[in-house]
């Protein structure tokens, strides 16, 4: 018997406490200090509390378990829905100030009909019995020109006639002019980007020739939610308009915006992905944002009803009283995601889409798929990247992005490590009772 390889400890944000987490095991407790102790006493490997919740283990008796779930998340992810990006262009109206596709080469082209054909027949086969809905992605999919409005006429005839749900990944600039034509199929969300309250989100996202678009975007998200289509409000953050986020919140709050259940939040965080950014000091890490949204939680209560952060596993703990699957994998990549667009090329995902270099197969003109490189996908979870072996934080954590860790570190089985152990801190602090609580799970 000794201490499991999976379990999780660090000490709670402003708080003499500590917390234990076993991701395999599916336990969590909050520990004083003399448990603390008591964890790492020789006599710890006889207590048979710790043994019961599994922090101490028989190690053959731990691999075969890890194993057993191994398997389990294998034929979870085969049965999961996939989700299948089209960007049908990489033009863009809107001239932000940190796009990391303003680089790529963005020519005017209308998308062939049978490319859109083509498209839809090679999803069909390869993804026949899969359950599975289309994003579109951009560039900007909603630009209002009588070329686009063709597309998307003809894009939706498809969508409806083989029954899939569209999600949009639009600037919202010209959702006003769309909003009839989103209403004739099966619109899953709608996500738009508001980066903050009128004046900081102008200074961010403008359209190409400086005009702000502040208005606009929320009159979009107003007519979408009148129209019952979902919105997905999504806040690119970094350290010039982190501070904005308690007034976009109250601004959501009087909108009635946060009281529709069609409406729901994420926090994206701004990072060099592709090329430097012209201002790399306005960047944050992982950690120092989820830091300083945790401080402003602390004095800015209107914040969680706009967003409930997840730091990393602590928003579902709280929310469902159980501990979430051992995650054996984050990145879906190739598993439960792909992207096209109206070149004919197929990426793994957004963060490769339309990146030279990145293509990973056509299907259009031809059919055709770089099986070796595909594989490296494919396989990528904390058991195929080495530096994940004996890292205890590997089920909580699934490796992160295969991309940030081929840019990195040059191999797609390579780690993308995050902070698991400095946002458990911070958001068990968050959202649990650290005083009174013992059992987290
Ligand atoms: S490579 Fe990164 S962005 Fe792409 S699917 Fe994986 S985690 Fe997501
Ligand atoms: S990516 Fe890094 S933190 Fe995540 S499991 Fe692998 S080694 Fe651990």
């Amino acid at each position: 018997m000794k201490l499991s390889k999976h379990n999780i400890i660090s000490r709670i944000a402003d708080s003499d406490k500590y917390f234990i987490i076993n991701p395999l095991y599916k336990e969590a407790d909050i520990l004083n200090r003399k448990e603390y102790d008591k964890l790492y006493h020789p006599e710890a490997i006889q207590n048979q509390d710790l043994i019961n919740r599994g922090y101490i283990s028989d190690p053959v008796e731990e691999n075969r378990l890890y194993k057993q779930k191994y398997l389990e998340f294998l034929d979870a992810r085969d049965t999961d829905e996939v989700q299948l990006f089209f960007v049908p262009t990489y033009m863009c109206n809107f001239a932000c100030s940190y796009c990391y596709q303003d680089e790529y080469s963005a020519k005017p082209k209308t998308v062939e009909k049978a490319l859109i054909d083509s498209f839809f027949n090679y999803i069909s086969n390869t993804f026949n019995n899969r359950r599975k809905y289309i994003t579109l992605f951009g560039g900007e999919p909603l630009l209002n020109t009588p070329g686009q409005r063709d597309f998307l006429e003809y894009f939706f005839g498809k969508t409806n006639h083989y029954k899939l749900d569209i999600a949009l990944v639009t600037n919202g600039y010209h959702l006003e002019e769309y909003i009839d034509l989103l209403k004739t199929t099966r619109i899953r969300e709608v996500q738009v980007t508001l980066d903050g309250t009128k004046q900081v989100h102008d200074k961010r996202r403008m359209l190409k020739g400086g005009t702000s678009t502040f208005e606009r975007i929320v009159n979009g998200i107003d007519l979408c939610l009148k129209n019952n289509l979902s919105v997905n409000l999504r806040m690119v953050l970094d350290k010039e308009n982190i501070n904005n986020l308690p007034e976009l919140s109250e601004f959501a709050i009087k909108k009635g915006w946060t009281s529709n259940p069609l409406f729901k939040t994420q926090l994206g965080r701004n990072y060099e992905l592709h090329h430097c950014q012209s201002n790399a000091s306005r960047l944050y890490s992982r950690v120092e944002m989820y830091k300083d949204i945790y401080e402003l939680l602390k004095t800015n209560p209107e914040i969680k009803e706009f967003h409930k952060p997840s730091f990393s596993i602590s928003k579902f703990l709280f929310e469902e009283g159980v501990m979430p699957d051992p995650l054996f994998d984050s990145c879906p990549g190739t598993k439960t995601e792909w992207a096209f667009d109206y070149t004919g090329q197929i990426y793994s995902c957004t963060a490769t889409v339309g990146k030279p270099g990145e293509e990973l197969g056509t299907f259009y003109p031809d059919v055709f798929l770089k099986e070796d490189i595909i594989s490296e996908w494919e396989v990528r979870d904390v058991l195929s990247i080495p530096e994940c072996e004996n890292c205890e934080l590997q089920l909580a954590c699934g490796g992160g992005c295969a991309s940030v860790a081929k840019n990195n570190n040059g191999r797609i089985l390579s780690p993308d490590c995050r902070p698991v152990k400095e946002l458990l801190e911070l958001g068990i602090a968050h959202y649990f009772d650290v005083l009174n609580a013992e059992n987290l799970s």
